[in-house]
């Protein structure tokens, strides 16, 4: 799981404590609502291991607290954001 030597795949300068859903299931309802995939292929996209980010934890001023359940487009590109982050924005 652990890649870029356990930093935090958001801003790669803490040490990542925590696994972050870089989408969540509620974030593909729109695509099983057009019916261009079904709920459980939602979940397993949300669940797959390409959707997992390493990410800094803590209760201020982490990624995965600031991240909360925002889409990764909605949250804001740091500078040495893992590339495993940025394919994944629109
Ligand atoms: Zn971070």
């Amino acid at each position: 799981m652990k890649n870029r030597d356990g930093m935090c795949d958001y801003c790669g300068d803490k040490i990542a404590s925590q696994v972050d859903h870089i989408s969540s299931v509620s974030d593909h309802v729109d695509s099983v609502l057009d019916g261009t995939i079904t709920l459980g292929e939602a979940e397993d996209l949300a669940n797959g291991s390409e959707n997992f980010a390493d990410s800094c934890g803590g209760s201020t001023g982490s990624c995965n607290q600031e991240k909360g359940k925002k889409n990764v487009d909605d949250f804001p590109k740091k500078e040495k954001e893992s590339k495993r982050i940025s394919r994944r924005r629109r």
